[in-house]
């Protein structure tokens, strides 16, 4: 049986004691997980939303951004050009296009340990869609599924994409942050200054929350028996997004086989990064970098953080409990 954990690496810090001003809070399901919003009227004003009719928009475009990019809808657009033939020329929608283009963006970046062509691998290993194996697959199937990746196998030209071999693409590691950012994105055309969107642990807040001050995001201790907070943080105008091993793996002989893949091997990683949190500029760089940097390892991640700039918060495994490690750009929110 393939045992699936899930942790999440945040919590979402609520006020308590002082006068708030007007807030509105509602959670939900999305991209197999859980999403919460909470929204904050503006100083001496209350919200002039429906909570109703605002929660029901929320999930039409939560459907659109799965339409587009999940591997769950064997018609959503990712779907149909996984489908399709190497070598013709698809034209993307723009939610597509953009996550695309950011997802090659951070493969160039991280040296190709972020890999949207991971998709056979996926799947092989039990991750994906479809029928869950418990058993570790065979070196020659891990050598073959490996073979057909490379980020480099796909080209994007002026909102078109081709296959330049018949490649698998797969958006998990990315699609939550994409679609916290797209609800944000909404929240703001809705004209709502203060907010926070939060789906499967990845997050963007704006503004203040209902104490007129910076949000308040925990991030927990990885424990699969305790959920201690382990760092509050103050954040505001930024996303985050945390990726660890704790969250989604399953077990063979006692030995945990996590749902990231080094592209280098073929294999889930292996090293003592527990967990790692990055803060960028959207939900969407952020959660595609945490992914890029656990595959990296405590070490070579730490060395791309800061040659990126990156704001990246790092809970490392040791012989005897964890250490905690920080960027250079992580400095202002210790
Ligand atoms: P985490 O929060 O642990 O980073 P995510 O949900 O962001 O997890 O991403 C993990 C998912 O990304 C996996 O289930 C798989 O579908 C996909 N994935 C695994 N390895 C890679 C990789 N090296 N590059 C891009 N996507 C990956
Ligand atoms: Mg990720």
């Amino acid at each position: 049986m393939l045992t699936s954990f899930l942790f999440f690496g945040v919590v979402l810090l609520s006020g308590c004691g002082q006068a708030e001003r007007d807030t509105l809070r509602f959670a939900g399901e999305t991209m197999g997980t859980t999403y919460h919003i909470t929204l904050v009227a503006d100083e001496d004003e209350s919200l002039k939303v429906d909570a109703t009719t605002l929660q029901k928009a929320v999930d039409v475009e939560l459907q659109k951004i799965n339409q587009h990019m999940s591997t769950y809808i064997p018609v959503s657009e990712l779907m149909l050009f996984n489908s399709a033939s190497a070598g013709e020329l698809y034209t993307l929608s723009k939610p597509l296009e953009e996550v695309l283009r950011l997802s090659q963006q951070i493969s160039e970046r991280s040296g190709g340990a972020f890999d949207i062509t991971v998709g056979p691998l996926v799947n092989l290993w039990g991750f994906g869609p479809g029928k869950h194996e418990d058993d570790v697959p065979d070196a020659e199937a891990i050598a073959d599924a490996k073979a057909m990746m490379g980020y480099h196998k796909l080209e994007l030209v002026d909102g078109q994409a081709r296959k330049l071999a018949d490649i698998k693409l797969d958006l998990s590691a990315i699609a939550k942050g994409y679609g916290v950012d797209w609800i944000a994105d909404y929240l703001a055309q809705q004209g709502i200054n203060h907010y926070m969107v939060e789906i499967g642990g990845e997050i963007r807040v704006k503004g203040t929350n209902g104490k007129g001050q910076p949000w308040r995001i925990a991030i927990e201790q990885p424990s699969m028996v305790q959920q201690s907070v382990h760092k509050a943080i103050s954040l505001t105008d930024v996303g985050m997004a945390t990726s660890g091993d704790y969250r989604n793996y399953f077990e063979q002989d006692g030995k945990r086989y996590s749902h990231t893949i080094d592209p280098q091997t073929g294999y889930p990683i292996t090293h003592r990064l527990a967990s790692v949190t990055v803060i960028a500029r959207t939900s969407a760089e952020a959660d595609g970098w945490a992914t890029a940097i656990n595959v990296l390892g405590p070490e070579r991640g730490m060395e791309v953080a800061n040659r990126e700039k990156l704001a990246v918060y790092m809970i490392v495994k040791e012989d005897e409990g964890f250490s905690d490690r920080y960027s250079t750009a992580f400095e202002p929110y210790r």
